[in-house]
């Protein structure tokens, strides 16, 4: 099947770089946000982020300027109307996520497929809240999404051959690399990465160590480019609890509860860079 023209819904951290890796490789591309002053600000990321790379010689102007031709924003939805693939990329919730692929179910062409960037929360559940459970998949991109390689792609118990064939073949064109992967709770990635996020955070909240300490310990000792904390600010705070919550949850296992203390910060507002202040401050 052929994708022309994509739909990325959520102009937040992941969705302005979905949108510009699609744009790169050559696709038509509309970003939506429902907030006007977040759609803006995803779409001067993308321009910010090219030009830095015309500066560095790693694209050309040329280049640049086609794909900002390519790329357009909007608040409404309804816009996806002639999409042949939408990626959703809104906030780490099901309620959401459910009501985002409702209405897309009413608005996309027929033979469009819906896929979602979701971290963690299960695809066989969004399939089922649409009329085309088999056009529904898991694009799992990694942050940033315009420096990653790996693209997660969750097959849910509904998915067809078709569709996966077709998100894996798109996957290759924007210069990804996917790997296959089932639908279960976190996928492959987040159940392994964010039990050890979430047990950094119980080793300060116990006084072990300090988050700068705790850092350099798995940078130094383990090779990890980025201390776990300094991810976790990263990622979003808001973020991380929600897939320790769907972790918990969906294995029904007491060792992915989520530590008090990163409660204590999503409630306060302290959600890392993206707030200005996690377990560092970004002012
Ligand atoms: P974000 O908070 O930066 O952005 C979310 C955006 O969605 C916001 O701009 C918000 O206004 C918009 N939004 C909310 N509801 C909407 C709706 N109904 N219609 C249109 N726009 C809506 O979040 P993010 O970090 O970009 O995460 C988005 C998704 O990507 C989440 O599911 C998250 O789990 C997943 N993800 C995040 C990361 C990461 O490192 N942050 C990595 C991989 C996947």
């Amino acid at each position: 099947m052929a994708i022309n023209k994509v739909m990325v819904i959520g102009a937040g951290q992941m969705g302005a770089g979905i949108a510009q890796v699609f744009a790169q490789a050559g696709l038509s591309v509309i970003l939506n946000d429902l907030d006007q002053q977040a759609l803006d600000k995803g779409i001067d990321g993308i321009k910010k982020r090219l030009e830095r790379a015309v500066e560095k010689d790693r694209i050309s102007e040329p280049e640049k300027n086609k794909t900002l031709d390519l790329l357009s924003g909007t608040t409404d939805m309804n816009d996806a109307s002639n999409c042949d693939l939408v990626v959703e990329a809104v906030v780490e919730n099901m309620d959401i996520k459910t009501k985002v692929f409702k209405s897309l179910d009413e608005i996309t062409p027929e033979h469009a497929i819906l896929a979602s960037n979701t971290s963690s929360l299960p695809i066989t559940e969004i399939a089922a809240a649409t009329d085309r459970p088999s056009q529904v998949i898991g694009m799992h991109f990694m942050n940033p999404v315009p420096v990653m390689k790996l693209v997660e792609i969750i097959r849910a118990i509904q998915t067809s051959d078709e569709t996966y064939q077709a998100i894996e073949d798109l996957t290759k064109k924007i210069n990804k690399s996917p790997v296959e992967v089932e639908d279960f709770p976190g996928f492959v990635s987040n159940r392994i990465l964010m039990p050890m996020i979430n047990e950094a955070i119980y080793t300060v909240h116990e006084g072990v160590a300090s988050p700068e300490d705790v850092d350099t310990v798995m940078k130094l000792g383990m090779n990890h480019p980025m201390g776990p904390l300094t991810l976790a600010d990263f990622i979003g705070l808001d973020t991380c609890l929600y897939i320790m919550e769907v972790l918990h949850e969906g294995f029904g296992d007491s060792k992915y509860r989520p530590c008090p203390l990163l409660r204590k910060y999503v409630k306060a507002g302290w959600l890392g860079k993206k707030s200005g202040r996690g377990f560092y401050s970004y002012e």
